[in-house]
Formats: C-alpha cells, sequence, structure tokens
C-alpha cells in the first residue's frame, strides 16, 4: 500500500516505523534537531536489538542531542553535508516526504509524504537502499568528525564574551560577521569547511581586521598583530 500522509498523520507514520521495528531503522534528514521524546524512542529501539543507521546533511544541531544520539547502542551516525533527502525506513514500512527528523518540522511546518507498506514497499525499498548505500558511502562517521567538533566547542566556552557583538570577518570569503574567533566562518563557508573539517587549511583574511594574510586558518584565525592585540 502506498499512503498519502499530512502533517500530524506523518509524525504516526515514523513513530511507528521507529516503534514497530524489529531488524533496523534508517533515518536520513537534513536536520536532526530531536527532543527527549524521539530519544527515548530510539533508545528502546535499540534495547530490542534493532540497528539504528542516522545520517544528516547539516551540521546545526545541538551538540549535547548529537552526543544522546552518539550514545545510544547499535546506533551509527553519519555526515552527509547537503545530504537533503528525507527518507526514514525498517523493514516493513517506508516513508518519504518532506519531514526532517526535527522538532521544528514537527511543530510549525506543513508536510506531505508518502508511506510505502507491504507490496509496495516490496517494489520500491531495494531502490531505496541501492541509494542509502551510496549516500552513506559518501558520508563521514560522525565520530570520526568529533575531535575537530570537541576542539572547536572548547574554543567556543574559552572564548571572551567581549567580542560578541563586534564585526568580523569571513576568513574564508571576507563577509562581514560576528566577531568571534571560535566561529570565523559565515554560514556557507562553515558547511564547506565542515565537509573536510581540516583547521589548519589555509584561509584568506584576518578575522579580526579583514585584511588578506598568509597563515590563517580555523586553528589561527586572526592575524598575529590581531592576535596580540
Ligand atoms: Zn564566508
Ligand atoms: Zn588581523
Amino acid at each position: 500500500m502506498a499512503e498519502l500522509l499530512t502533517t500530524k498523520e506523518t509524525l504516526v507514520a515514523l513513530d511507528n516505523i521507529i516503534k514497530r521495528a524489529e531488524k533496523y531503522i534508517c533515518i536520513f534528514t537534513f536536520n536532526i534537531k530531536i527532543d527527549e521524546n524521539y530519544l527515548t524512542r530510539l533508545r528502546n529501539a535499540s534495547k530490542r536489538g534493532v540497528k539504528i543507521t542516522i545520517v544528516f546533511g547539516v551540521d546545526n544541531g545541538d551538540p549535547q542531542v548529537l552526543d544522546a544520539v552518539l550514545n545510544i547502542s547499535n546506533c551509527t551516525v553519519y555526515f552527509k553535508p547537503q545530504m537533503h533527502a528525507k527518507f526514514f525506513y525498517n523493514e516493513k514500512e517506508l516513508l518519504v516526504g518532506s519531514m526532517n527528523l526535527s522538532e521544528a518540522s514537527a511543530k510549525n511546518n506543513f508536510e506531505l509524504s508518502v508511506l510505502f507498506s507491504g507490496e509496495d514497499y516490496l517494489s520500491v525499498i531495494s531502490k531505496v537502499k541501492e541509494e542509502a548505500k551510496e549516500i552513506i558511502s559518501d558520508s563521514t562517521d560522525w565520530k570520526n568528525l568529533l575531535p575537530t567538533i570537541e576542539r572547536r566547542n572548547k574554543k567556543e566556552l574559552s572564548f571572551r564574551p567581549k567580542f560578541t557583538n563586534e564585526a568580523g570577518t569571513c576568513i574564508r570569503c571576507n563577509k562581514n560577521i560576528p566577531l568571534n574567533p571560535a566561529k570565523p566562518f559565515c554560514s556557507a563557508c562553515y558547511n564547506e569547511w565542515a565537509e573536510w573539517g581540516n583547521e589548519y587549511y589555509l584561509e584568506k583574511y584576518c578575522h579580526q581586521c579583514g585584511k588578506g594574510k598568509e597563515s590563517i586558518s580555523f586553528a589561527k584565525p586572526e592575524c598575529y598583530t590581531c592576535y596580540k592585540n
């Protein structure tokens, strides 16, 4: 069967996919902001021995949520920058639609999706799995990106807050952004950078004075003169 679902029905269907899974759950979502309810559902699935795979496409979520997800056993999280598809499946049902695994989607958006089960599930699932495999083969295991992200978060915490209202420059494109050496990219350049997450990759501009400089990187976003001040 293939059923067209509204927002509320989509939420119920996603719940069911997680609750009824016996072997595996695969979640492909652009956004990964999730609340405690979803975390509990995923933890319960994991306790039943269900293997969970999550692939997400944008690193703008709460690091604590990602940590919580990573602490679920049987759960692997992959990051595939700009992966914008949203689909969820277990061994019996497949949900394809506009909804992210995100609180925002659940609360504010108008969503439309299609739920495949029975014969219709069987007729599409192998192609979906092929596609999923391809996406995952081009993704980074989130655990391997963690050391970089932890350093970024630590840097953020240790940073002097007096700078936050001042103007700075994106070290890659020279666009004006708030001054914060822990976040020296505009969001577009950040997403580009995050694909590799190389802290020492050379960028072009000093985050503070905006001048073209040679030894600028995520790790050292300011020129020597600005850093000294
Ligand atoms: Zn930029
Ligand atoms: Zn400078």
